[in-house]
């Protein structure tokens, strides 16, 4: 699939990472999204996120940037970013395979059904395929990329925002080179 985003990333250890994490606030948000308790990879979850994130020793922070041409009208950005962070986060996911144990962070909730079973109140059908975003984990991705990627969140507003981010990570339980992000 065409990547149609520039990648940045950064390795760093968990102990970094976990310096953004502030659950009571980022839930806080995550409360007023349209797509509150709607999908089983968002808030709130069975499990303690500090401890899921501190079970692994490093973090690659990813990011990816969209550069949005400004005759696009909002409908068409917001199909363009939806588009893309998928394809960012197919990345993510598939670049798992060269990494014991590692998982991805996707960008946003999880897409892999037409329908997210937590509408009907259904279990999850996909848990092994099914992954959780940084923000879902309770950290504060604005933050996180000012900081470590030096990057900053431009939101579509009265006018076309020159570009927009997709971010995500690979936790790892040991330091290793990326193979399909790096492009290899
Ligand atoms: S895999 Fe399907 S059921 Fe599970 S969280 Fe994702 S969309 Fe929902």
């Amino acid at each position: 699939m065409r990547r149609n985003f520039e990648i940045t990333m950064k390795l760093v250890e968990m102990q970094s990472l976990l310096e953004f994490y502030n659950k009571t606030e980022i839930h806080g948000y995550c409360l007023s999204c349209p797509d509150h308790n709607r999908n089983w990879s968002c808030p709130t979850h069975d499990f303690n996120e500090y401890e899921y994130l501190k079970k692994y020793k490093y973090a690659y922070i990813i990011s990816g940037k969209i550069i949005i041409n400004k005759n696009l009208n909002e409908n068409e950005i917001i199909k363009k970013f939806e588009n893309e962070r998928r394809i960012f986060s197919d990345l993510l996911i598939d670049e798992e395979q060269y990494h014991n144990d590692s998982i991805a962070l996707i960008a946003g909730n999880c897409y892999k059904c037409d329908r997210c079973t937590k509408l009907d109140g259904k279990e999850c059908i996909l848990k092994d395929e099914m992954r959780y975003s940084l923000e879902s984990l309770g950290l504060k991705v604005s933050d996180i990329l000012k900081e470590i990627l030096n990057q900053q969140i431009l939101w579509i507003k009265e006018t076309t925002p020159e570009y927009l981010i997709t971010v995500g990570a690979i936790l790892l339980y040991e330091k290793d080179d990326l193979v399909l992000i790096n492009g290899r």
